[in-house]
C-alpha cells in the first residue's frame, strides 16, 4: 500500500472541495484531494450562483473570464444592479447588488464551474487524486488518516486535518461520527433532459397545474429539461433509477394529458428530504457542502451554499496550520456557516409550503404574488436567498455596526495609487483600512502583525464614515475603529502577533 502525506485531506473533489483545495494550496498548504470520478460530471445541476457567493468568488481571484468585478469609479454609494429571480416559483423577485459589485446573478453550468474550480486547484499546487474512493477515515489526537482505493491501488493519506466535501451521502460524516437532523422527505421530483413529440405540448417556464408542477427549460434543436414536483408524498425509493416510461406518466398526470418524449438523458429523482449536521467540525475533521447540509434545489441555493464554505474555512484552517491563527478561530467556521445552512433549508421549506397545490395555500400565495409584483418586496426575501442579508456573530466585544458585515467594493485612493476592495482582498491576506490621519494610531497598534496583515492607508470615503476597518480575507469586517483599538480582535482572529511566524503565513499567501 502506498503511503502519502499531507497538512489537509480533502474527501470529494466536487466544487466545494476543488474551492478549499485552491485556497489552502494558495497559502502553501500541502494539500490531496480524493476524488472518485475519473472526470467532472456532465449532469445537469447548478446553473445559478448568487450575490454572496459570486461576490466573495471574485475577492479570492476566482471567475476570470466568467464574472466581472463591477463598475467602480465616481458611481453613487447607493447604484445597485437589480437582476430578477424567483420566489417559489412566483416571477417578481429583483436580487439585486450595489454597482460596483459583479451582477448579483451569476449563471453558468455547474460542471463548467467544477473544471474551473480544479484548475485553480492544480495551479495553486493541489495534489488531485482523480479515480481514488476512499473507503476508511480515521482520527487521532496527533491527525487523521484516510484509506483510498484507485487505478493504481490502494493508498492511506495521514494529515494535520480532514475535510469532508464528498456530498450528500458523505463516507467522512458517517465515518467519521456526525450526528445529523434530518427533515424526510415529502414530495417527489424528477428530472431528466428529453425530446418532446410536440414542443408546443410544454412551453419553457414554471407551470403550475392542479397536482404540482413542471418546470421546462427548451435546450435547443428539440431537447428539453424538464423538472416535476409531485406533492402527493415521496417516492417509495428514491434511489431507485428513473426510467423514461415513469417521467412520462408524471408529466402527463401532472398537466392531465398525454404528454409524448424520447431520448432521454439525466433521468433523475430528488426530494425535499434536508439534513443539517449537528456540528461542522469534530476535532480535526470538517464537514462542508453537501456533505453538511441539504435541502430542496429551490432557488438555487445549493452550491452558493457551499462554496462560501470552502472560503471561509479555507483561511482559517490555513492560519491554523501555520500557527498564525487566535483560539477558537477554527470553532467559529461552524459559529458561522451552520446557522446558513439552517437558514437555507428553512426557506426552501417555506418556498415548497406555498408551491403545494392546495386550494388553502391559494390565498397565501396571492398575498406573496402581491408583494413581489411590481418591486413591493422589500428587499428581505432577496437579501435572505442571495445570502446578501448575512451578518456573522460578533467576536468578543466588539459590537460596532460594521463588526460581522460584508464591506462592499468602494474605489480607493491610496498611497500607493487608485484601487479597490475588490483587488486588495486578491491576495488573500487580512487587510487593515486606514482612512485619513484619524486612523494613523491604529496602524501603529497593529505594527505586532506587520507581514500578515495588509495596511493600506487611503484617503476618506464618504460611504465608510469611520476612521479604520480591519477586514478578514472573505471579505467580512472583523472589527472597525471605535471606542477599542485593533488589538483584541487582531489576537482574537491572528494571535498574540509575532511579525516573524506572520512573515512565514506570507510566503504562501494567494496571490
Ligand atoms: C437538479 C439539481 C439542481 C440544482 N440547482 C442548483 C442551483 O441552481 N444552484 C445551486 O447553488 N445549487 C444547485 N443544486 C445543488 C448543487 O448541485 C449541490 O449543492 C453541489 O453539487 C454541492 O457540491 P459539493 O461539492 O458539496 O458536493 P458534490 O457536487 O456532490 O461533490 C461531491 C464529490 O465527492 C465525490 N465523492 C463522494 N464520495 C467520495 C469518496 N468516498 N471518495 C472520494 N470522492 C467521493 C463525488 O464523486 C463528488 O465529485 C442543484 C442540485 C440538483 C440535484
Amino acid at each position: 500500500m502506498r503511503g502519502m502525506q499531507a497538512q489537509v485531506v480533502i474527501v470529494g473533489g466536487g466544487p466545494v472541495g476543488m474551492v478549499l483545495a485552491r485556497e489552502l494550496a494558495g497559502y502553501g498548504m500541502r494539500t490531496v484531494v480524493f476524488e472518485a470520478e475519473t472526470q467532472v460530471s456532465r449532469q445537469p445541476k447548478a446553473t445559478t450562483l448568487h450575490a454572496r457567493t459570486v461576490q466573495t468568488l471574485v475577492r479570492r481571484g476566482y471567475l476570470s473570464g466568467i464574472a466581472t468585478k463591477g463598475r467602480t469609479g465616481d458611481l453613487s454609494g447607493s447604484a445597485v444592479t437589480n437582476r430578477p429571480f424567483h420566489f417559489a416559483g412566483m416571477p417578481g423577485l429583483a436580487i439585486s447588488a450595489p454597482a460596483a459589485e459583479p451582477e448579483p446573478i451569476l449563471k453558468c453550468a455547474q460542471d463548467d464551474l467544477e473544471r474551473h474550480f480544479e484548475q485553480r486547484a492544480r495551479v495553486a499546487g493541489a495534489r488531485i487524486m482523480r479515480g481514488y474512493r476512499v473507503t476508511e477515515v480515521r482520527q487521532g489526537a496527533d491527525g487523521v488518516a484516510v484509506v483510498a482505493e484507485g487505478p493504481d491501488g490502494r493508498v492511506t493519506c495521514t494529515g494535520d486535518y480532514l475535510v469532508g466535501t464528498d456530498g450528500a451521502r458523505s463516507l467522512v460524516r458517517k465515518g467519521a461520527g456526525f450526528t445529523s437532523r434530518t427533515y424526510p422527505a415529502t414530495v417527489s421530483a424528477m428530472a431528466g433532459d428529453v425530446r418532446l413529440d410536440s414542443a408546443e405540448d410544454l412551453p419553457p417556464g414554471w407551470h403550475r397545474t392542479a397536482r404540482g408542477w413542471i418546470v421546462t427549460k427548451h435546450l435547443g434543436a428539440g431537447a428539453v429539461r424538464l423538472r416535476t414536483l409531485n406533492c402527493e408524498g415521496a417516492h417509495p425509493d428514491r434511489h431507485a433509477p428513473l426510467t423514461l416510461e415513469e417521467l412520462r406518466a408524471e408529466v402527463s398526470w401532472l398537466a392531465g394529458r398525454d404528454i409524448a418524449m424520447s431520448e432521454p438523458r439525466w433521468l433523475s429523482r430528488f426530494s425535499d428530504f434536508s439534513r443539517l449536521a449537528d456540528s461542522y467540525r469534530k476535532d480535526r475533521v470538517f464537514l462542508a457542502g453537501d456533505a453538511a447540509h441539504l435541502h430542496f434545489p429551490i432557488g438555487g441555493q445549493g452550491l452558493s451554499t457551499g462554496l462560501l464554505d470552502a472560503v471561509n474555512l479555507g483561511w482559517k484552517l490555513a492560519f491554523t496550520v501555520r500557527g498564525t491563527a487566535g483560539e477558537g478561530l477554527l470553532d467559529t467556521y461552524d459559529e458561522e456557516r451552520r446557522p446558513a445552512a439552517q437558514r437555507v433549508i428553512d426557506n426552501t421549506r417555506a418556498q415548497l409550503a406555498l408551491m403545494r397545490p392546495a386550494p388553502e395555500i391559494d390565498p397565501l400565495r396571492d398575498l406573496f404574488g402581491e408583494l413581489l409584483a411590481g418591486g413591493r418586496e422589500s428587499g428581505v426575501l432577496a437579501s435572505m436567498i442571495s445570502a446578501q442579508d448575512t451578518v456573522l456573530p460578533a467576536r468578543g466585544a466588539d459590537s460596532s455596526p460594521w463588526g460581522g458585515r460584508f464591506l462592499h467594493n468602494v474605489d480607493l485612493m491610496t498611497d500607493k495609487g487608485r484601487t479597490d476592495v475588490i483587488s486588495l482582498l486578491g491576495e488573500g491576506r487580512p487587510l487593515l483600512l486606514v482612512f485619513g490621519d484619524l486612523g494613523h494610531d491604529y496602524a501603529e497598534q497593529a505594527r505586532g502583525w506587520a507581514g500578515l496583515v495588509q495596511v493600506v492607508y487611503a484617503e476618506p470615503v464618504p460611504q465608510l464614515s469611520c476612521p479604520a476597518l480591519l477586514v478578514r480575507p472573505d471579505g467580512y469586517i472583523a472589527w472597525a475603529a471605535g471606542s477599542d483599538g485593533p488589538t483584541a480582535a487582531l489576537t482574537g482572529y491572528f494571535g498574540p502577533g509575532a511579525a516573524a511566524e506572520a512573515r512565514s503565513v506570507l510566503a504562501g499567501t494567494v496571490s
